[in-house]
C-alpha cells in the first residue's frame, strides 16, 4: 500500500484527507507539530470555562454541499445564527477537527524539519527524532513555515513555481483570554463585535457562542499593528499596554486568564494562480491552505479538497 504524508491537522489538511480516504486505497498519515488537532481551529480551557482563541465564525455558502459539512450540522457540532450563514461550534471550534479526523491516522507532536529523497519515495524528519517513510507528500503548513521545511530539504521541486511564494505573508493575532465580572450588553444579541478602538480589534462572547459554560468569557483580538509591535514581547507587557483599554470596554473587574500569540493569522495576500499548488509531479508534492483561496475556513477547505483532486489526477494520469 502506497502511503501520503500530510502534514498539519488544519481544514485543508483535514479535507485533503478525507477526499483521498474516499478516492483511493492509499495509507493515510497526518503529522502536527502541535498537541492539538485543528491548526487555526483552536479551543483552550481556562478555571472551568472555555476560549476559542483562533477562526471564531464562518460562512458555508460556498461548502455546503460537503456531506462532511451536513453531518456536522447534523449532528450539532456546527450551529447558525438567526438562520443566517453564520456558523460556530457551539463545544469549541477544535471539536470540529477532532470529529473529521476521528478514524485518521495521526501523529501529533510531530514537528516536520526537512525531506530527503528515498529511492523513489521521501524520508520525513520530525523534531523528535523520529522520521517517516512516505510515497507522496501534501503540506499544508502557513506558507512560511511550509518554505522553511523545503529550504532545509534534499529533494527535486519545480523552483519556478516556488520562488514568488516567499511573497506571501500573514498578519500576526495577539489574542487575549479574559473572564469579567460585567457583561458586555453591546454582545447581548451577538456573538463577536468590532471594536473601534486603537489596539483592540475584536471581541467574541465564549457564553454566547455556547463554547463556555461560564459566562463572560471573552476573547480579545489585538489589531494587526498592534500584534505586530508587540510579538515579541512577554505578555506581560503586553496586557499592561492594553490595561486602559480593557478597562474602558470592562471596567476593572476582570481576570486575563490566558494569551495566544498566531504568528500566522489571516493571509495578507494571496496565492493568485490556482487553489493550491503540485511542486513536484513525479513524486507528488503539493502545498495547500487557505492563502491559496480566501484566507478563511470555507477557503482553506476548497484548498485541502483541490490538492486532493491534483492528487488524482497526476496518478490517473500515470
Ligand atoms: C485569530 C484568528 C481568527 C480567525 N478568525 C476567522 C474567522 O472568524 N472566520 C474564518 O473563516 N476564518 C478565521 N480565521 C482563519 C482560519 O482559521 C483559517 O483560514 C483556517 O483555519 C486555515 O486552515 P489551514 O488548514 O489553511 O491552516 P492551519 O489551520 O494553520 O493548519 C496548518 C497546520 O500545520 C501545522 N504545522 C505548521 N508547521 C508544521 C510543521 N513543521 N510540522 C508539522 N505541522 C506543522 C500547524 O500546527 C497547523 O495545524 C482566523 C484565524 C485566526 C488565527
Amino acid at each position: 500500500m502506497k502511503k501520503i504524508s500530510i502534514i498539519g491537522t488544519g481544514l485543508s489538511a483535514i479535507f485533503s484527507a478525507i477526499h483521498l480516504r474516499k478516492n483511493t486505497d492509499l495509507e493515510i498519515n497526518l503529522f502536527d507539530k502541535a498537541r492539538g488537532l485543528g491548526g487555526r481551529l483552536a479551543t483552550r480551557r481556562a478555571e472551568g470555562g472555555k476560549f476559542d482563541h483562533g477562526a471564531q465564525y464562518f460562512t458555508i455558502e460556498t461548502i455546503n454541499n460537503l456531506p462532511e459539512i451536513q453531518m456536522l450540522i447534523n449532528e450539532g457540532v456546527i450551529k447558525n445564527i438567526d438562520d443566517k450563514d453564520i456558523y460556530f461550534s457551539p463545544d469549541g471550534m477544535t471539536n470540529i477537527a477532532k470529529k473529521l479526523l476521528m478514524d485518521f491516522n495521526i501523529h501529533k507532536e510531530h514537528k516536520l524539519i526537512s525531506i530527503d529523497k528515498k529511492n523513489e519515495a521521501y524520508k520525513l524528519f520530525f523534531e523528535n527524532g523520529s522520521t517517516f517513510d512516505s510515497d507522496y507528500i501534501i503540506m499544508s503548513c502557513p506558507m512560511p513555515q511550509s518554505l522553511e521545511i523545503l529550504d532545509k530539504s534534499k529533494i527535486d521541486y519545480n523552483n519556478n513555481l516556488t520562488k514568488d511564494l516567499g511573497d506571501l505573508s500573514y498578519f500576526p493575532c495577539i489574542v487575549v483570554m479574559i473572564k469579567s465580572e460585567m457583561k458586555l450588553s453591546k454582545l447581548n444579541k451577538h456573538i463577536g463585535t468590532d471594536v473601534s478602538s486603537g489596539n483592540i480589534s475584536w471581541i467574541g462572547d465564549n457564553h454566547r457562542k455556547k463554547v463556555s459554560s461560564i459566562e463572560n468569557y471573552y476573547t480579545i483580538q489585538c489589531s494587526p499593528e498592534f500584534s505586530f509591535e508587540n510579538f515579541d514581547n512577554e505578555y506581560e507587557e503586553t496586557n499592561e499596554k492594553l490595561k486602559h483599554e480593557i478597562e474602558d470596554i470592562f471596567g476593572s473587574d476582570y481576570q486575563i486568564l490566558s494569551n495566544h500569540k498566531w504568528r500566522y493569522s489571516i493571509p495578507k495576500n494571496f496565492y493568485q494562480g490556482d487553489n493550491s499548488l503540485v511542486i513536484n509531479e513525479k513524486n507528488f508534492l503539493g502545498l495547500c491552505g487557505d492563502i491559496f483561496t480566501n484566507g478563511r475556513f470555507d477557503g482553506a477547505i476548497t484548498s485541502g479538497l483541490s490538492i486532493a483532486d491534483k492528487f488524482l489526477n497526476n496518478e490517473l494520469q500515470k
